[in-house]
């Protein structure tokens, strides 16, 4: 059986590394990108980082060199969670060392994993297709002066939609949030200790994430997009110097005066959930299934999660049944889904009354061990809603 998986994205190519290492045979087909929209992509995201949980180490382990990424990467060994602007001591603490782990996970920089991905890719993507085809019980995929048999399809965006023959509406639901992400890099007076920072702020969240040098960090910001856009149509040191002056006066309380690293990276935010196609030879994964909230760095890791599981089904029974009929991954997906966008709601309702009563419930949350192993667990991934055992 051959499976052809199409996308020129790191779904995509990870699921064709993964796949093949599991030993299925599978070719992995993508459009070419020129080098001006690469290049656009590589600075677009030139100060965004991934977040990746331990369990999903070993799926990016079996498939490239790990160890000279990790080494570069930041550590989350603790995990600090306030509530409010004024917030003058943290509400929730999570330490590894408490769970039974030394780490939670790793600081990744994107280009840095999109590097180390594509030289184990190293040109095994094939990017003159033409048009997709059904063929009886499988495929036709038709390129430049020749055409190939496929038995399944995996799609993991919506850029080949136009060229198939046949359906492959994820019929999605969904909305926008009117909200941007916002991505620097900052160095900082003071260490970061391997300590994450979740702050629920009156804008909406920020994170702190632990960068491999002591004095330096990622933020994540969530902002409405009317700030988003004020900020974008300011010019290069004028927005670096709005942006300081607004992170300084909400982080100098906890690591010192800070400086801007590069360029600031912004990206609209969206929720969706689309359902899997009927027919038995098509699967969707990663933003042809769903889209989540990023204020728990979860988006990829639960992807990779699907990419394990995907390749268990074919393994398993030969196709994709066991993987879009499995209720373990339908809750873990969904689980995370739900968590992510209502955790952004909740926390984005600036009323003093909600603001106590939730600083209350963080710490009752904060004093019960059960609790914190579960969202530990859950977060790590092998918790109960991703299908483990884990408390
Ligand atoms: C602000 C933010 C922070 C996030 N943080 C985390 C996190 O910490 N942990 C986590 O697990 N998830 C995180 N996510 C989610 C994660 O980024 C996505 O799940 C993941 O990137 C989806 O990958 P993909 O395969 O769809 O596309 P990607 O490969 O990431 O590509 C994104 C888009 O760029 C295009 N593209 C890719 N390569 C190129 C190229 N060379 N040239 C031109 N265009 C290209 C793709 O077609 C796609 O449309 C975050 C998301 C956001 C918005």
């Amino acid at each position: 059986m051959v499976i052809g998986i199409f996308g020129n994205n790191i779904t995509a190519k990870v699921a064709f590394l993964v796949l093949r290492a599991r030993g299925v045979e599978c070719r992995l087909f993508g459009k070419l990108y020129s080098d001006d929209e690469a290049l656009l992509h590589r600075s677009r995201f030139a100060s965004r980082t991934m977040a990746i949980s331990i369990d999903n180490l070993e799926t990016l382990r079996c498939i490239m060199d790990c160890e000279s990424l990790f080494e570069k990467s930041g550590v989350i060994e603790r995990i600090l969670v306030l509530n409010g602007q004024d917030s003058k001591g943290h509400d929730v603490e999570l330490r590894a060392r408490d769970f039974g782990y030394d780490k939670m996970g790793y600081i990744i920089d994107y280009n840095g994993l999109c590097e180390e991905i594509d030289r184990a890719i190293d040109g095994k993507m094939v990017c003159d297709v033409r048009g997709i085809k059904r063929d009886g019980g499988g495929f036709i995929v038709e390129r430049d002066g020749c055409s190939e048999g496929l038995d399944r399809i995996i799609l993991t965006d919506g850029m080949y939609d136009d060229i198939c023959d046949f359906d492959v509406s994820e019929g999605r639901v969904g909305y926008d949030y009117k909200e941007y992400g916002m991505t620097i890099n900052v160095e900082h007076e003071f260490l970061h200790n391997n300590t994450a920072i979740e702050w629920f702020t009156r804008l909406g969240p920020l994170a702190l994430l632990p960068m491999r040098d002591g004095k330096r960090s990622n933020i994540v910001r969530t902002i409405p997009s009317d700030l988003a856009r004020d900020v974008m149509e300011l010019e290069g040191d004028k927005r670096n110097e709005f942006i300081l002056s607004y992170l300084t006066n909400l982080l100098s309380g906890y690591v010192g005066r800070i400086e801007i690293l590069g360029d600031v990276s912004i990206f609209p935010l969206c929720v969706g959930y689309g359902r899997q196609s009927k027919d038995d030879g098509i699967c969707f994964i990663g933003t042809k299934s769903f889209i989540m909230h990023p204020i728990a760095g979860q988006g990829f890791n639960v992807i990779l999660r699907d990419i394990e599981r995907l390749a268990e089904s074919i393994c398993k029974s030969g196709g994709f049944s066991d993987f879009k009929g499995s209720l373990k991954r339908k809750i873990d997906v969904l689980s995370m889904l739900f968590m992510t966008h209502n955790l952004n709601q909740f926390f984005k309702i600036s009323n003093p009354i909600i603001s106590g009563v939730r600083r209350l419930g963080m710490g009752i949350f904060n004093n019960i061990d059960f609790l914190k192993r579960a969202c530990v667990n859950n977060a790590i991934g092998t918790g109960f809603f991703n299908g483990g055992k884990g408390v």
